[in-house]
């Protein structure tokens, strides 16, 4: 356990941003993982996986701790 250095390692980020979605068409809320560019209440295009359409506005963005895969 010696001091510094840990820092300094480049290491993948140990959790899932995720962008919440909200359909304007059908009014479905889904995740996708976070873009660089997604902004909250911003509008988007993404296809809906309830009705299809690609109208979208950002309603959250938030860090889901990446958790162990556990047995279902
Ligand atoms: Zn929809």
């Amino acid at each position: 356990m010696g001091q510094g250095g840990a820092l300094t390692k480049a290491r993948a980020i140990p959790f899932n941003v995720l962008t919440q979605l909200k359909c304007l068409n059908c009014g479905s809320i889904h995740t996708r993982p976070h873009k660089e560019g997604d902004y909250i209440f911003s509008n988007i295009e993404e296809k809906c996986p309830n009705c299809g359409g690609i109208a979208h506005m950002i309603t959250a963005i938030y860090i889901e701790e990446q958790k162990k895969q556990g047995p279902r």
